[in-house]
């Protein structure tokens, strides 16, 4: 028979192994260990789960690729960047997955992301698989014209991976509407297809899906706010920290405010704003979505109720919810402390692991509950997957309808990882719940599929 300690055992050595194979990717490896430091309990209740190779093959991802990304300036110069697409696992459905386009990205970010999407495409239950790509490209002061030869050449490579029932990229950081426009104009024209569901995040008018831009916020304010209903508490009329200030963090805060509660901050990489009459979303719209600024020009035209803090940290401003929706590992353990020590119940991560593990043990240490990526902010992916039936069907659904799937979807998500951790001795413990269940849709169909 096998024990919890000979699984646990097998599991470290696999870990072991994993970093040795992958080297220099510490964000790949962080999201690897965090996901075997909790399937344990899986594995010694189930033993099919244990099969030599299953979880070998889960880390492993089915396709990498990697490819050049020339494009020229205003100005005539060339410049080089590097392409990514890592095609993880596509046991439950086509490869889905956003793209960013970042400084930061290599292999190892991409890879980190790419085994992220598994679980959390899985959890929402909606027949898509895991990957993700992007590049290294800084769009940061970029004109249109350059983002747009970016995506061009981008894109020169990228369609002969992907395609509706294969592999279905999205946004990410740094990809919005605007760059999923041009990757798309660039896919229809190499390939003289009308092929809708190649990507999502499209506008409205061409294929896009009501409510994509807001799902991600969206979903991960709803999973806060099952969390503390969870707790026999209420979302309205607590504070909250939000960190970031795209995509994600814009429709948190407008999330939060329609629900009554309290949006104190957001940030970006020069500092954070703190309004102590709340965030304006209107404004922060404008300064962010419309003009491209930074977020201190928020400060400067809100008046006397909001701040600028250069280089500052969300975390350490007072707040009942923390909501870290800019990137991952920006909340580490004196963030935690210090957000505990101020009393914080929840934390939903709008993010890809924006905790580092040392924060997450902290907050689970101190009765926080703690809402992993994976559930919290699978909202988005989740919209995609809506996107993709919509353009199967040729239909357009209402906003109104979208939004009711989603807070469905969000809701189930929550219930799926309450009852697995409950199931796997784990009572509250969100992490555990989202790994196992997530891992057990995948595995199950990796298992009927054969050694692939
Ligand atoms: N980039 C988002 C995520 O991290 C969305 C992916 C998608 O819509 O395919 O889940």
């Amino acid at each position: 028979m096998t024990t919890r300690d000979d699984t646990k055992t097998r599991l470290d050595a696999l870990r072991v192994e994993i970093e040795r194979r992958n080297p220099a990717q510490p964000e790949f490896h962080q999201a690897v260990h965090e996901v075997l430091d909790t399937l344990a309990p899986v594995l010694a209740a189930r033993p099919e789960y244990a099969e030599p190779g299953l979880i070998e093959r889960l880390c492993e991802p089915e396709r990498q690729v990697i490819f050049r990304v020339p494009w020229q300036d205003d100005q005539g110069r060339v410049h080089v960047n590097r392409g990514f697409r890592v095609e993880f696992n596509s046991a439950l459905g086509p490869y889905k997955g956003g793209l960013r386009f970042h400084p930061s990205v290599n292999l190892g970010i991409i890879k980190f992301l790419g085994f992220e999407q598994i679980f959390k495409n899985a959890l929402t239950g909606l027949g898509i698989g895991g990957g993700k790509g992007g590049s290294d490209f800084d769009p940061h002061g970029r004109s249109d014209a350059e983002i747009m030869r970016f995506c061009q050449s981008f894109m020169t490579e990228l369609y002969r991976h992907i395609g509706e029932h294969t592999d279905v990229p999205a946004g990410d950081i740094g990809v919005g509407g605007r760059e999923i426009g041009y990757l798309f104009g660039q896919y229809r024209r190499i390939t003289n297809r009308w092929e809708a569901g190649v990507l999502t995040g499209k506008g409205a008018g061409w294929g896009g899906s009501a409510i994509r831009p807001e799902a991600t916020g969206y979903g991960s304010v709803l999973f806060a706010a099952a969390m503390l209903r969870e707790r026999g508490e209420d979302l309205e009329g607590q504070t909250a920290v939000v960190s970031g200030s795209g995509n994600v963090a814009i429709y948190t805060v407008e999330k939060l405010l329609a629900l009554g509660a309290n949006p104190l901050t957001c940030s970006d990489s020069s500092g954070y704003v703190v309004d102590d009459k709340g965030i304006d979303v209107e404004l922060l719209k404008q300064v962010k979505e419309v003009e491209r600024g930074r977020i201190s020009e928020y400060a400067e035209r809100r008046g006397a109720s909001a701040r600028f803090v250069p280089g500052g940290r969300v975390w350490e401003v007072p707040a009942d919810v923390a909501l870290p929706s800019a990137t991952q590992n920006e909340l580490d353990e004196n963030d935690a402390a210090a957000l505990v020590r101020n009393g914080v119940k929840a934390v939903a991560e709008g993010a890809n692991m924006p905790t580092t593990p040392e924060a997450v043990h902290l907050f689970q240490r101190a009765g926080v509950a703690f809402g992993p990526g994976k559930a919290a902010n699978a909202g988005g992916v989740a919209v995609s997957a809506l996107e993709m039936a919509q353009n199967h069907a040729r239909t357009a659904w209402s906003p109104a309808k979208v939004e009711e799937e989603l807070a469905h979807i969000m809701s189930a998500i929550h219930t799926t990882c309450h009852e697995t951790a409950e199931r796997y001795g784990a009572p509250g413990d969100y992490v555990t719940g989202a790994n196992i269940a997530g891992f057990e849709r995948v595995a199950d169909a990796m298992l009927a599929q054969g050694v692939i």
